[in-house]
């Protein structure tokens, strides 16, 4: 899979996505970073890219310009026109269903804005999916479009060591994953709950499913609503609501 990156800092999705698990992968040759500067398309002699915006206020405006340039030319070097994701907190909130349904494509373009962002032509002509991480504004695009990069390379076939942790994290089935332990078995008087040392594989399943059941509704109740439940988790759940209720 082939991550395509306009921005107008090219070295930093270049070091944070070059390093671990991803730099590694792209040694392998699974998954390949590509950092284009927009700055590259700019024909302003001073290599301008903003401008102040129509209209007044504050800050200044990527021209559209440089990032279609950048856009057309990454297209005629790989011979085709992929998916351009805009990072912006005005987007779709990017979650784990986003991140899989775009594993699935071979090359993405992620669009960085910076300053007080993009002029709206240039998105009207080249995006196609808005994305933002959350509710809060950032000073660019390059850090959301690294969190999905990470995201979505970990869901590539070959990339984690063991592609079966990637299939049961948190939010697989909209679930939290239950808690994990590892040696010694006892610290600062903390034990690990006894059902993990049994070596009994559908007991250690059950419990972790049911840990699974019990965190997501202390923690992210909301996401229950779309949970992929058993009759018998269901029940397990109504029983955790019920007590849940009892003591209020
Ligand atoms: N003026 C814009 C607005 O109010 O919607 C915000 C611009 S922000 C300062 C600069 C750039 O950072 C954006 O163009 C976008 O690429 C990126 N950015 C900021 N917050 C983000 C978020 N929560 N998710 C994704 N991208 C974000």
């Amino acid at each position: 899979m082939n991550f395509h990156v306009l921005t107008l800092f090219p070295e930093m999705v270049e070091n944070g996505c070059g390093t671990s698990i991803l730099g590694r992968a792209a040694a392998r040759g699974l998954l390949s970073v590509h950092a284009v500067n927009i700055r590259d398309y700019t024909t302003e002699k001073h290599g301008h890219v903003d401008d102040a915006p129509y209209g007044g206020g504050a800050g200044m405006v990527m021209q559209a310009a440089p990032v279609c340039d950048a856009y057309d030319a990454l297209c005629m070097r790989i011979g085709k026109r992929p998916r351009v994701l805009y990072m912006t907190p005005q987007g779709r909130v990017f979650n784990q269903a986003i991140a899989e349904e775009l594993s699935k494509e071979e090359d993405l373009v992620f669009l960085c804005g910076h300053y007080e962002g993009i002029d709206e032509r240039a998105l009207e002509l080249i995006v196609t999916d808005e994305l933002s991480i959350g509710d809060y504004v950032l000073t660019g695009g390059e850090l959301p479009a690294m969190v999905m990069i990470d995201c979505i390379a970990r869901l590539i076939p070959g990339v984690l060591n063991n592609d079966v942790s990637a299939e049961i994290e948190s939010f697989h089935d909209n679930l939290l994953e239950y808690p994990q332990y590892t040696r010694p078995e006892v610290y600062k008087e903390l034990r690990v709950p006894e059902v993990l040392l049994s070596g009994h594989h559908a007991n250690i399943e059950k419990w972790r499913r049911e840990q699974s059941i019990c965190r997501t509704l202390e923690r992210r109740p909301d996401l229950l609503a779309q949970a992929n439940l058993s009759k018998k988790e269901k029940q397990y759940l109504d029983a955790l609501i019920e007590a849940k209720n009892s003591l209020q």
